[in-house]
């Protein structure tokens, strides 16, 4: 349970196919294009009708799968998964897919998301007499898919996801069938694609881009995807709720060339900046982004102020997102290897650096330091979100309230610690005037704490995700 406690959150990838004699090869195209999504650890599941074969490893995707590992992974069926964690354990156990085998033959699980009541749904299971072999909330599912008292694996997983609650687009798969299922909020992203007969799901379009495939449509919230040698067959099994697409998706998470929810990504990014530029002007002669996350909103932000736009910093893409390492020590080091000012355009000039968010302001600080170091004159700090003010619990990483700068910090004293000289940030209003409705399908917690979902466990078990530090 301790584990349990100081590991919630995941952000992760999954992709799967169903008829294909490349489905291992495809699943690996599948996972490398969505690395973004994961880089701690990667693992593919194939079935070839009787037996399932497995590769996982720690790392990114073309560390983990050498030509031989996809080889050995035989058969038609393969949903794979990228693993994103940036606190608690970074171990092999936690690796997905999850594979099990239980009286009914074998099960393979791969989950983006995160369940609220996971914690305690494990603990009556322990209870009862259930061994966990890991941290991760889908083992909870694994134990309920093999506990239940359905016959077969299409009810088995329905029987299971009554049980729980909170954020997941998952795949499972067991000899020659495959589910795909998304909450009844609909947090986070599936899709579904074709890649000639074989169907195909992901958790962003991008991945069918890079392998050929078509995107067909999202799984739609609620909704229960099975495929088998009989077909596609779509169920709506859970009770409907509204939907609460998660927002941070658009700001920072997934690739600007993926659609999300219906939308482009690069689109709203870019829309995102625009709206920035309205509601915070400034005199300024640049405007630049902090690559990558910042270059969308950054050329809305340009075009719409008739600023002229540039790559004021380089970004070395030859190492990980600096977020990920689970030090602090680390990180703070990763955002001087990881981007460099171009002194030339940035010298004597007037600045606008717009970034998506700040979540410590670690980052942010030493960026504008790095700019002022270069020579600007003045430096005008634009985040294209709302101020990051409390956690997230169906999925994405943030820290505890203690940690974000935004819960514990007026925009002033932001400022102030970060050395800008002015600093705003897009409404809530203007960014959810982007979309269809107001933006009412959407999830804004971190922005606002309205949580679609009862926190359930985390504020017994995690109290201090919710402390404030002053
Ligand atoms: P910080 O130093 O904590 O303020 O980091 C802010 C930077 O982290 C921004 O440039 C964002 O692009 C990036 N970021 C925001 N949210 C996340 C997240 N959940 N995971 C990884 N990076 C993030």
């Amino acid at each position: 349970m301790e584990e349990m406690e100081k590991k919630f959150h995941d952000e992760c990838a999954v992709f799967g196919i169903y008829g294909s004699p490349e489905a291992a090869n495809v699943t690996y195209l599948g996972l490398y294009a969505q690395q973004h999504r994961g880089q701690e650890s990667a693992g593919i599941v194939s079935s070839d009708g009787e037996d399932h074969h497995m590769v996982l490893g720690m790392g990114l995707v073309a560390d983990v799968f050498k030509k031989d590992a996809i080889a050995r992974l035989m058969g038609d069926i393969a949903i794979g998964h990228n693993r994103y964690s940036t606190t608690g354990e970074s171990h092999i156990k936690n690796c997905q897919p999850l594979a099990i085998e239980y009286a009914n033959g074998y099960l393979a699980l791969a989950h983006n998301g995160n369940l609220v009541n996971a914690a305690s749904v494990r603990a009556e299971l322990e209870e009862r007499g259930s061994i966990f072999r890991s941290s991760m909330d889908t083992e909870v599912i694994s134990h309920l898919i093999a506990k239940s008292a359905e016959k077969s694996f299409l009810p088995r997983v329905v029987d299971a996801f009554h049980q729980v609650s909170g954020a997941y687009s998952l795949l499972a798969m067991n000899e020659n069938e495959m589910i795909a299922v998304r909450d009844p909020y609909g947090f986070r992203p599936l899709a579904m694609g074709k890649l000639g007969d074989a169907t195909l799901f992901a958790s962003e379009t991008c991945a069918f881009d890079l392998i050929g495939g078509e995107y067909v449509r999202d799984v739609e919230p609620g909704e229960l995807v099975h495929v088998s040698p009989e077909g596609v067959k779509s169920f709506f099994p859970f009770q409907k709720k509204p939907h609460r697409h998660c927002v941070f998706e658009f700001v920072y998470f997934a690739r600007p060339d993926s659609i999300i929810f219906g939308e482009s990504v690069h689109r709203i990014r870019k829309g995102f900046g625009r709206e920035l530029a309205h509601e915070a002007p400034v005199d300024a002669d640049l405007v630049i982004p902090v690559p990558d996350s910042g270059v969308p909103a950054a050329m809305g932000y340009a075009e719409e102020s008739g600023i002229p736009f540039d790559m004021g910093m380089i970004r070395n893409h030859y190492i990980g997102r600096t977020f990920i390492e689970p030090e602090n020590r680390i990180r703070h080091f990763g955002v001087k290897i990881k981007l460099n000012p171009i002194r030339e355009l940035i010298k004597n000039k007037r600045v606008v650096v717009v970034d998506d968010s700040i979540v410590r302001g670690t980052t942010c600080k030493k960026i504008i330091g790095m700019i002022k170091a270069a020579g600007a004159k003045e430096v005008h700090m634009r985040i294209s979100s709302p101020p990051t003010i409390c956690p997230c619990f169906y999925g994405i990483d943030t820290p505890t309230k203690g940690e974000l700068a935004a819960a514990n910090f007026t925009v002033e004293e932001i400022r102030q610690f970060l050395k800008a000289d002015t600093l705003a940030y897009l409404s809530k209003e203007r960014m959810l005037s982007l979309f269809k409705n107001g933006g009412e399908d959407f999830c804004t917690a971190c922005f606002d704490g309205n949580y679609p979902i009862k926190r359930y466990d985390m504020d017994i078990l995690q109290p201090e995700l919710f402390e404030y530090r002053r």
